[in-house]
């Protein structure tokens, strides 16, 4: 059920419930139903919620909006709030949620277990439950990849008119680029930045997608981007002349970031919340979790879905996603200096 129905189940329950219930008192009474803030699409939660419930009797309640307004919706909302779980994409969005304090820590064997430490928060405030990998794409007729080598090597000269790159408006470039400064510090960080905007062939895109475009057209030949945005455009036009590169193998390894979940700081259902991002992180539910968008899973016993598998084994980067949240401030005002649009 959709939380808009939540308002007049409220009014049902104040209407009910006189002087001795408070509408608080009567959620908690039911404690077989579970309220998800979800910045993940619907389409990417439903089927996982659906199957959940089935097994469980548990009802899941959720809406999904972009990361920014549910944790403005959530901070104001207070302890008022229904919400018992956040999900939303990027660690720096889920650094950002427990930094204003609508997260809960939670100490969970089950989730240290399935979840590398490298993909959660030291705390417990939050969880990966999939892992996005950031990497380098690329036209194969007028690229070799023995040409291309890591993401720093993207501000060589000889791409000059040659990359394309998306805005560093969004969060996956702000966390890239703050993974970059825990590896190289600032002045270097500047450097390679300034770097890839004296190689732009144009303007930074709106979206991966139109960077891949843009890159199949001609009018550029290198960019980085997430891997599900080329498996969703492979999949749509499988005759794309495009190809994956897995850059810094011989160093810190390709970007990764996470899509996760965390319990919220006012949970009524704290017990149950816990027990779904358990089983989110299982066996029976991260291979559908990844595969759904063409993600690697965060359990690393889980296998990734038979087309991303496809796409070849990689180093991952393993310093703590966390770190995309620390630093995104440092990570925002350089791109700025650096002209990265
Ligand atoms: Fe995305």
């Amino acid at each position: 059920m959709k939380v808009e129905n939540y308002q007049a189940l409220k009014v049902l329950a104040m209407l009910l419930s006189g002087a001795m219930l408070s509408v608080a008192s009567f959620v908690v009474t039911a404690a077989d139903e579970l309220v998800v803030y979800s910045a993940r699409k619907e389409h990417l939660i439903k089927p996982l919620f659906d199957a959940y419930s089935e097994k469980t009797g548990v009802d899941i309640r959720y809406i999904t909006d972009k990361a920014a307004p549910l944790l403005e919706r959530l901070h104001a909302e207070g302890e008022n709030s229904p919400a018992d779980m956040l999900i939303t994409v990027d660690a720096g969005n889920l650094w950002q949620a427990a930094e204003k304090g609508v997260l809960a820590p939670v100490k969970s064997d089950a989730l240290e277990k399935n979840i590398p430490a490298y993909l959660r928060d030291a705390d417990g405030h939050w969880f990966g439950l999939s892992v996005r990998a950031r990497t380098i794409v690329y036209a194969p007729d007028r690229v070799k990849s023995g040409e291309l080598t890591t993401y720093e090597g993207l501000a060589d000269p000889k791409w000059q008119g040659r990359l394309c790159l998306r805005t560093s408006k969004k969060v996956y470039n702000q966390s890239l680029i703050a993974m970059m400064i825990a590896q190289h510090g600032e002045a270097k960080t500047e450097e390679i930045v300034r770097g890839w905007v004296a190689n732009l062939a144009t303007a930074p895109f709106s979206n991966d997608t139109r960077t891949m475009e843009a890159i199949a057209a001609g009018q550029c030949d290198v960019g980085i981007v997430n891997t599900y945005y080329y498996g969703r455009l492979m999949k749509k036009s499988p005759d794309t002349r495009l190809a994956l590169f897995w850059p810094n193998q011989s160093d810190r390894g390709v970007h990764v970031n996470i899509s996760g979940a965390g319990v919220t700081r006012y949970a009524r259902h704290r017990d149950e919340a816990i027990k779904l991002i358990e089983w989110l992180s299982g066996s029976e539910a991260q291979g559908m979790f990844a595969g759904l968008n063409l993600e690697y899973p965060a359990n690393p016993d889980v296998a990734p879905d038979a087309a991303v598998l496809a796409w070849g084994d990689f180093r991952q980067d393993r310093l703590n996603v966390s770190k995309a949240g620390e630093l995104q401030a440092d990570s925002v005002m350089l791109m700025d200096r650096a002209g990265y649009k």
